[in-house]
């Protein structure tokens, strides 16, 4: 089913008309409402009514991550308190995170965004969609929360974790979508073995993944493992949270939600646009929201896009699934994990050095985290009580800052490389990159 027959099929030349005139909206309502964009507009000289085609957006200035950290909390939304509705947050290094606010048509766009993707994948009113994402500050529980009920479907929010219970749901209210990370939904197939019962036994026929990239390979076994339709959608909060595109039923790219998010594709080093079809990081703007709108934001993904018409009918641009991260950060298990955060985790503890190193490893097709520690005096590895309380209570640690689950293993002073220059903390032994 189409969700929104005008907006998904509409002819390229008239997408085209609706992005320019949405484009130089938002252009003019950034340089009167945010004072970043005043700034950095009357910086280079440029002016709204100097937008004339789409080309022109070439002329505006990125916005990165930087930029909203530096206006914490609420120095780039748009409009007063009072017409925000809801704020939501994501997870941010060691410092503050990134907070975005929606207005009540924000909200309604939101959900309509998410609707017409929960569509494309199969999903129906008659469906009964478990929400296994986490809810809370993170966009992306409520998100699909909304969008699914948007479209009519009947949603459990689970929420993440415990994961026989989120079996007990799928068994007991006959599930049939499931909305979770792509390494979650494998987990949840082990256990479900593990507890004698086969997944394919269930009703479960259609899952909406995010959260993190997932390969091909992946897919393929988390479709064998269900009996499934896998399919994958993106976004992030500071665009929207989940809803900038997903795949459709054909599965050649995701569906990108062109007359609310304008796509670019751009050179990471020398910053120059690329035409439809190469590879680059991807640089959105948001064409209708009012909470916080963004010009040209920086999204550090690498992918490319395809304009040709999908066999589904629609015909919005897609994007290819993402091919990789211009940064480092680390998602394990769904959840986004900057190597600082769990420096400042371990330098809590007096009893150990400043000198680790994060290992991340498959196991199967989960991603695992071990940390080696240095103990600051060799002395406790000779007590294996103390050794092991020592290691429990950082993994306590690690778990109630950070939310992963990590291995610790403590070891000799002074055993870890040392080097001048930068050193190596991250060493990445997983058979393939998450994306
Ligand atoms: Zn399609």
């Amino acid at each position: 089913m189409i969700f929104n027959q005008e907006m998904e099929c509409m002819s390229r030349e008239n997408m085209r008309k609706l992005q320019l005139e949405r484009l130089q909206k938002t252009v003019r309502y950034c340089y009167e409402k945010v004072p970043l964009y005043t700034r950095k507009f009357d910086e280079i000289g440029l002016k709204p009514e100097d937008i004339i085609s789409l080309e022109d957006i070439e002329k505006i200035p990125f916005t990165s991550k930087d930029d909203l950290r530096d206006n914490y909390p609420f120095d780039m939304f748009a409009v007063p308190m009072s017409d925000i509705i809801e704020i939501h947050a994501s997870s941010g290094t060691t410092g503050k995170p990134v907070v975005v606010g929606y207005t009540r048509k924000d909200m309604e766009d939101w959900s309509e965004a998410v609707a017409r993707l929960a569509a494309a994948a199969g999903v129906t009113k008659d469906d009964i969609a478990q929400v296994a994402f986490g809810y809370g500050m993170f966009t992306g529980g409520f998100g699909l929360h909304y969008g699914l009920q948007k479209l009519g479907a009947t949603v459990i929010p689970a929420s993440s974790g415990n994961t026989e219970r989120q079996l007990m749901y799928m068994q007991d209210y006959k599930t049939t979508v499931l909305i979770s990370t792509p390494s979650y939904a494998l987990y949840l197939s082990e256990v479900c073995l593990d507890m004698g019962i086969d997944p394919k036994s269930l009703n479960l026929k259609i899952g909406l993944f995010g959260g993190e990239g997932h390969s091909e390979e992946l897919t393929k076994e988390v479709e064998k493992r269900w009996g499934i339709l896998d399919t994958e959608n993106y976004g992030m909060t500071e665009i929207t949270g989940p809803g900038v595109s997903g795949e459709c039923t054909f599965k050649k790219g995701l569906h990108i939600n062109e007359d609310l998010f304008y796509p670019e594709i751009i050179d990471p080093v020398t910053l120059a646009s690329l035409p439809v079809g190469s590879e680059g990081e991807m640089v959105l703007t948001t064409l209708t929201k009012e909470g916080i709108p963004m010009l040209r934001f920086r999204t550090k993904d690498i992918t490319k896009l395809c304009d040709e018409k999908c066999d589904c009918g629609r015909t919005t641009v897609r994007m290819h699934k993402v091919l990789g991260r211009t940064d480092d950060m680390l998602i394990i298990k769904g959840v986004n994990v900057f190597p600082s955060q769990i420096e400042s985790v371990l330098m809590k503890f007096s009893q150990i050095a400043p000198h680790y190193q994060i290992l991340l490893k498959s196991i199967g097709f989960m991603d695992s985290i071990e940390v080696l520690v240095e103990v600051e005096n060799g002395a406790i590895l000779d007590s294996y009580k103390k050794l092991e309380q020592l290691e429990e209570n950082i993994k306590h640690e690690i778990r109630t800052v950070l939310q992963i689950d990590a291995k610790i293993k403590l070891v000799e002073p002074k055993t870890l490389e040392r080097t001048a220059g930068k050193s190596k903390r991250v060493v990445d032994l997983r058979d393939k990159k998450q994306y």
